[in-house]
């Protein structure tokens, strides 16, 4: 499949019908991220068990790219180790920003998120729910932290 073909129709579907979407109970963490270039706002809920993302959910209401991000975001990361998780987003945010990171097969879906490189304007769209994760790793026991911008 063609990489713009993948793009659309990979942000379509996970901005029509988000995954991982909704209230999460017995969340160990809960983090806000905003993204004031367009508006995005973002509550990441995560549980953590044994350093292992147990389960992960969001809600928001943001840009289509914003949410088919945080949609694929928490396919992608559910079960991972923090450290596993941390290290896909270190992989993404060099898809989303750097021109001449490699697209292959291990991404998965998340191959699309490099489509967004062509429209520089919706990067932080894509970043946000990826920041605010990786302030959600970092605090994993705090119930509420401050807002969290991407500036
Ligand atoms: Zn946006």
């Amino acid at each position: 499949m063609e990489l713009a073909e993948l793009y659309r129709d990979v942000i379509l579907d996970h901005n029509r019908k988000p995954r991982n979407f909704g209230p999460l109970e017995h969340a160990t963490a809960t983090v806000e991220g905003f993204n004031p270039l367009c508006g995005d706002r973002l509550t990441l809920r995560l549980a953590l068990a044994d350093d292992r993302i147990a389960d992960i959910r969001f809600e928001g209401d943001g840009c289509a790219i914003s949410t088919a991000s945080a949609s694929l975001m928490t396919e992608a990361v559910k079960g991972k180790t923090r450290t596993e998780a941390l290290a896909t987003f270190a992989t993404v945010h060099r898809l989303l920003t750097d021109d001449g990171a490699a697209v292959d097969d291990r991404l998965g879906k998340l191959a699309a998120l490099s489509g967004v490189r062509e429209y520089p304007a919706r990067v932080k769209c894509a970043s946000l729910c990826w920041h605010t994760l990786a302030a959600a790793l970092g605090s994993p026991h705090t119930q509420a932290l401050p807002a969290v911008s991407t500036e």
